[in-house]
């Protein structure tokens, strides 16, 4: 193994079971502890979800966030609706490359972008672009489930959340503080 010293990296959450979201919150939590400035952009899902929301804002000002999805794409082969979150998603690709350039930020965190790109709203060349504008410091995390292997190489680290149980499956509906 060859040695080197601390650079940024590109953590990648993927897989089918929970918690790759809840991942990048704690690593917002532990950075916030380092008083560093973080940008979390979220693709494809229209809201934060309640819970997530307002305890972000209470990690203002080192956390910024953004919500660039237009909700759930439904029928993609929908041309009109599907522009819309193409354009949608685009505004995040521009949000991602203009904070990774300017140094001010520390940690990056593109939610769901995985999925935003398995649904034809990013493209391969978005993401690239986006790799390659990284500084040398910055940390970016990129999270959804069915991460491109193309993704999984690039990556420094990448974990893969493996559905064992979730209560869903019980009958057992999304609730306050798990899932929202
Ligand atoms: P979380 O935001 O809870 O960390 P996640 O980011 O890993 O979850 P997503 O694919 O973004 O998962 O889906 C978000 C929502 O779907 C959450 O409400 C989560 O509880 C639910 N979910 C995640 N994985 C599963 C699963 N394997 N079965 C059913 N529901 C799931
Ligand atoms: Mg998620």
């Amino acid at each position: 193994m060859k040695k080197e010293g601390t650079r940024g990296l590109l953590l990648v959450y993927t897989g089918n079971g929970k918690g790759k979201t809840t991942a990048a919150l704690g690593m917002c939590v532990r950075a916030v502890g380092h008083d560093w400035s973080i940008c979390l952009i979220q693709f494809v899902k229209g809201t934060w979800e309640y819970g997530e929301l307002k305890g972000l804002r209470r990690l203002e000002p080192n956390v910024e966030l953004h919500v660039v999805g237009e909700g759930f794409v439904g029928i993609v082969d929908d041309n009109k609706d599907f522009d819309i979150h193409r354009q949608a998603a685009r505004k995040g690709v521009a949000l991602a490359l203009n904070k990774l350039q300017s140094e001010d930020y520390q940690l990056v965190i593109l939610d769901e972008l995985n999925v935003a790109y398995s649904l034809g709203l990013v493209t391969r060349d978005e993401i690239d672009k986006i790799l390659a504008s990284r500084t040398r410091r910055q940390h970016l995390v990129i999270t959804g489930r069915g991460a491109p292997d193309w993704l999984i190489e690039k990556a420094d680290l990448v974990t893969e959340m493996k559905d064992v149980k979730h209560p869903y499956k019980m009958g057992i509906p999304a609730q306050k503080g798990i899932d929202r």
